[in-house]
């Protein structure tokens, strides 16, 4: 529960701020804003200037306030990626959500997150007010306390997302990320299971990525699905994003 509200100009003052117990990074507040028993001051990340969505050479550097709409509308934005920006959230919530709130709070079932994981996405990040660059997947399972403030994805290769989920809109039971370098190598993200999206696979080539799929999801059972089916599924959706 938000009981202080804090809106800092500069990036200095909110990490003045956020060095302070309690305080918490802001971002979209579609589930911060919600009622929850621990008492929390905000900061605001809305002045700070976060929000720019730029191309810069063959990378894809998105601030960390970018809305997940913001992100699907950018010319930029590759059309895999889009199909799972709109898989994420209904258009109310990708209106307000931003990218960074949306990956500190994800789940396994995270379109959004699977497919960064999958791009080998870099957060730029500030603990303790120091700098510094983590891959996505070190960065899920740990969370660390910190300010995100962006996030930056490769665009120079061949990128593949396929799902699938009880209703076209609804979340994923599976679905999976396919990345292909020119270089050949190839990154298979795996999501629809569990506390953070998998990682199936990073190879020098795509030769594979059926068996890994299988393989990641050996004991993934939960209210949704068996691992039996997960397993055939994730393997199937494997192989259409390497013909894809
Ligand atoms: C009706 C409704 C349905 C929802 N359904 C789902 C769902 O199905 N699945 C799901 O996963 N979520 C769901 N959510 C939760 C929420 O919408 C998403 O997790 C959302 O993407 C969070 O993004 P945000 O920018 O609003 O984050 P916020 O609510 O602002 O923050 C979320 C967390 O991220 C931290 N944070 C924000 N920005 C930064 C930053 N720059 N650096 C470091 N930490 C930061 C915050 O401190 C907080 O801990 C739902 C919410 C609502 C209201």
């Amino acid at each position: 529960m938000i009981i202080v509200y804090h809106r800092p100009k500069t990036l200095d003052e909110a990490l003045t701020l956020l060095s302070q117990p309690n305080m918490v990074p802001l971002g979209g507040g579609t589930l911060l804003a919600q009622p929850g028993p621990d008492p929390v001051e905000a900061v605001d990340l809305q002045a700070l200037g976060l929000d720019a969505v730029k191309k810069q050479g063959n990378q894809l550097e998105i601030g960390a306030t970018v809305t997940l709409q913001q992100l699907l509308e950018s010319e930029h934005c590759p059309a895999a990626l889009a199909s799972a920006l709109k898989l994420e959230a209904p258009l109310n919530l990708r209106n307000a959500a931003t990218v960074a709130g949306t990956l500190v709070a994800c789940d396994g079932r995270s379109t959004f997150a699977t497919v960064l994981l999958a791009l080998d996405a870099k957060l730029s990040s500030i603990v303790n007010r120091k700098s510094s660059i983590v891959n996505l997947g070190d960065f899920l399972p740990l969370r660390p306390h910190g300010l995100i403030t962006s996030m930056t994805i490769p665009l120079n290769l061949k990128l593949a997302f396929d799902y699938v989920s009880r209703t076209p809109a609804d979340k994923p039971i599976v679905c999976a990320a396919l990345a292909q370098w020119n270089s050949g190598r190839a990154r298979l993200a795996l999501g629809g299971y569990g506390k953070s999206p998998s990682l199936a696979m990073d190879g020098t080539e795509a030769e594979g990525v059926e068996a890994a799929a299988r393989n990641t999801f050996h004991e993934a059972t939960d209210e949704w699905a068996s691992a039996a089916y997960r397993m055939d599924v994730a393997a199937t959706l494997a192989k259409r994003c390497l013909e894809s």
